[in-house]
């Protein structure tokens, strides 16, 4: 961040006040963990339901915070420090952001969706930085911390800043973009992830769509153009030139003329352009991704020859379609999380790649989908081709159901259900089932301790 004295940082907090006679000095800075305080840092105290980030004050002020926020109606404030006054940190923290961006000439890439924000942010990151000075989220950083936490990092060199934005709510999307005001807004697609609070994919897309309320003048709009619920919200916007599709479909702005899954990636070409596209990380989905990563990178006159040297560079976050080869088997981590259309495109992967004697489904419950669930997990398990699976376990209460369906098809002894709590038992099941040059797909989430699956699997070569 850019050093800020005090008395400027109230400025940029509505209705913040400051009685300290130090308010000249700076700034670099902010934390709200005041385990990570460094020098000079504004420490911002967070209230959740089960903490109090104002008693940790004290810690920072330890490690050299050079002033803190807080908020009016708690007791005791330090005395050592600055210490400036506000209603509500959380608020103060995002106003505080939404100023800062402000005064930025950073691009920033705002990218929402349901499905394929971090992966996309990995992806374009990778080639945007080959180019200019570059930031990113941080890991899956994306809320309403989050998002100004980031922002508050870049500094006056950032040229651009890929920022991941999540919601579960309406409103949530319009108060990040508010914040982050972005140049170029992405929507990857719209799927069911968080069913239960917006109760229709109609009302996702409408807090995806959110994202416009931020865009600058003249920015641009990259979004998913297969998804109809898109098109037509779009159609009323009268976005023009400024509105870029991506899809498979050759109706798109982007769409890909080939795309050929390998082993260890997926390669691709636009209609009519070299080079062909070569991304070290697994799936079709991927390629969709990447298209939106593209369209950046065009829009800000990056060559295709470049693209595809940031490409070979990009590294996707862990936990979504990892391939983690041990001596006996090889293990398809996508144990970060897990939702319908998520779990299609998953099975969809696991099925173009050829050449393994085995294949093993382990699926946890999809969390989230309201008040389908039972039948969105049965519907999965009718999706599951025994031409094409050997076996199929599932962990957790809700992922019975997909076994229940399952087992409808498949020769009986290949699909068992299991609980979060079972782990001993399901390893030991995987090792006797699994030979050598088998693949596991592991796909679900961290509520069903797949994660933890996956780094036994791991341990246990
Ligand atoms: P979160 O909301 O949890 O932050 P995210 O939108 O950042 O998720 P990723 O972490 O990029 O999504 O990917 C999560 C999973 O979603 C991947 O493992 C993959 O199975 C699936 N996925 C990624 N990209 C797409 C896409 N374009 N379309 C459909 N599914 C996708
Ligand atoms: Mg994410």
């Amino acid at each position: 961040m850019i050093k800020r004295t005090i008395q400027q940082m109230v400025e940029m907090m509505d209705g913040a006040f400051c009685t300290s006679l130090d308010q000249h000095i700076q700034i670099q800075g902010v934390s709200i963990d005041s385990r990570t305080v460094q020098l000079q840092n504004l420490f911002i105290p967070i209230k959740g339901d089960h903490f109090n980030g104002h008693q940790f004050v004290q810690k920072a002020i330890d490690l050299g915070a050079a002033a803190t926020l807080w908020m009016e109606d708690e007791p005791s404030p330090p005395t050592e420090i600055p210490v400036i006054y506000v209603k509500d940190t959380l608020v103060a923290i995002q106003s505080l952001a939404r100023e800062y961006r402000k005064q930025l000439k950073t691009k920033v890439i705002g990218i929402t969706g349901s499905n394929g924000k971090t992966s996309t942010k990995d992806i374009l990151a990778s080639v945007l930085e080959t180019q200019f000075k570059t930031q990113k989220t941080y890991g899956n950083l994306n809320n309403h911390l989050g998002v100004p936490l980031t922002i508050l990092q870049l500094s006056s060199q950032t040229e651009m800043a890929v920022i991941e934005m999540g919601m579960s709510d309406l409103g949530e999307i319009e108060l990040l973009s508010s914040i982050a005001l972005p140049d170029v807004a992405i929507i990857t697609n719209i799927g069911e992830a968080h069913l239960d609070q917006l109760k229709s994919r109609e009302r996702i897309a409408q807090a995806k769509l959110e994202i416009l309320s931020g865009l600058r003048h003249n920015g641009i709009f990259i979004y998913d153009g297969d998804e109809p619920l898109l098109q037509e919200a779009v159609r009323l916007q009268n976005l023009g030139d400024h509105a870029v599709t991506v899809g498979l479909q050759s109706s798109n702005s982007y769409y890909p003329s080939f795309i050929s899954i390998e082993r260890e990636g997926v390669s691709f070409a636009l209609p009519a352009q070299r080079p062909v596209f070569h991304l070290p990380m697994l799936g079709k989905h991927q390629v969709l991704n990447a298209l939106s990563a593209i369209a950046v990178c065009h829009y800000y006159g990056i060559s295709n020859e470049q693209i595809q040297n940031g490409f070979l560079k990009a590294k996707i976050t862990g936990g979504r379609n990892e391939i983690i080869k041990t001596p006996k088997y090889t293990v398809l981590n996508d144990s970060y999380k897990s939702n319908p259309s998520s779990l299609r495109v998953s099975l969809e992967t696991l099925s173009t790649l050829h050449d393994y004697k085995k294949k093993i489904v382990v699926l946890g419950d999809m969390n989230g989908l309201g008040d389908d669930e039972v039948s969105l997990h049965e519907k999965a398990g009718a999706q599951l081709d025994p031409n094409k699976i050997d076996y199929v376990f599932t962990v957790g209460m809700l992922a019975e159901h997909i076994a229940k369906i399952a087992k409808k098809r498949f020769i009986e002894g290949r699909v068992s259900s299991y609980q979060s709590t079972q782990q001993e038992e399901l390893i030991a099941q995987l090792r006797e089932v699994a030979e050598a040059n088998s693949i596991i797909l592991i796909k679900g989430s961290r509520e069903n301790k797949l994660d933890q699956l996956v780094d036994d699997l791991k341990d246990s070569r």
